[in-house]
């Protein structure tokens, strides 16, 4: 019988661990200098806006068919196990799906009790660290990208890096604008310039949108569709409320908040706080029993 050897594009990456270990604690006093010399303009008009969503729609859950992508899988495949099994190792990893309140919700028996990371306004100072820590934790998430942040090499390299981790990139527009304030000609050149770009960079397109501010327009969803990306807001987040722009208090109230519950969608940001209370965060949930999403695993 013949067999026959797929070459699976899962790539597992084992890096990072040992750089995580030696680098987290270290660096606070050399990384504190370097920071806000450049490029935080852009986040600082944020919260108001973004805080609205914190509280937004929390109810309706469960409204979004669940059943499509599931049954998918196993349809094609009688009779030929060299190729179902090629369908299920890209295919069965579908497990949530996004809904419209921007939480994810389980597929079938996938268990409920989750959460999704994102973070937004990447790769500014220290989304590669995020993305080691995180990596290092076992955590997988979304990281949000603007497109200010890679016309540099030295962004473009930051920005391979968070993906080469394993991690999702998102759209998060060129330039952060917020996109009811600008033209449809400038709302499709946010986002679908962005796209290419990222797509030079990685090879691939993102599958998932971020409005700035999360101020999403008729325009804005329309490219967002036409491009084949899921637009979501996010359920909560709490590092751009001024009391909260600190470690521990950070880390104590992403995990404390009322907020949190099944499938919710978390926000952070690309911030030097955020970074550091990633391990009390991520700890934090899990010892709640709550475990991440990939988003790899999203519908
Ligand atoms: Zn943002």
């Amino acid at each position: 019988m013949k067999k026959i050897m797929m070459i699976s594009s899962v790539v597992l990456l084992a890096v990072g661990c040992s750089n995580a270990e030696n680098e987290q604690g270290s660096n606070e006093a050399t990384e504190v200098n370097q920071n806000n010399t450049t490029s935080n303009n852009t986040n600082v008009n944020e919260p108001q806006n973004e805080e609205e969503g914190v509280h937004n729609e929390q109810n309706d859950v469960d409204e979004v068919d669940n059943d499509t992508a599931a049954s998918e899988t196993n349809v094609e495949n009688e009779g030929n196990e060299v190729e179902m099994e090629d369908q299920v190792e890209e295919e069965a990893e579908t497990r949530y799906s996004l809904q419209t309140d921007h939480t994810v919700a389980p597929i079938d028996d996938a268990p409920a009790e989750v959460v999704l990371l994102t973070i937004d306004d990447a790769p500014d100072n220290y989304g590669v660290e995020m993305a080691e820590v995180l990596s290092e934790l076992e955590v997988p998430a979304i990281f949000f990208v603007n497109g200010h942040f890679i016309q540099s090499d030295e962004g473009k390299q930051e920005l391979q890096a968070i993906y080469d981790l394993g991690f999702e990139i998102g759209n998060h527009t060129m330039s952060h604008p917020n996109l009811r304030d600008i033209s449809d000609e400038q709302v499709e050149e946010e986002i679908v310039q962005l796209n290419n770009e990222i797509e030079d960079i990685i090879g691939e397109r993102p599958r998932f949108f971020r409005a700035p501010f999360g101020a999403n327009s008729d325009k804005s969803e329309e490219v967002v569709e036409a491009e084949g990306m899921q637009s979501m807001n996010w359920t909560y987040g709490y590092d751009f409320t001024p009391e909260y722009m600190e470690t521990e208090a950070l880390g104590e109230i992403m995990v404390e908040t009322e907020l949190l519950r099944n499938g919710a969608n978390l926000l952070m940001h690309d911030r030097e706080f955020t970074l550091e209370a990633l391990p009390a965060i991520a700890e934090g949930l899990r010892e709640k029993g709550y475990e991440f999403v990939d988003p790899k695993e999203l519908e």
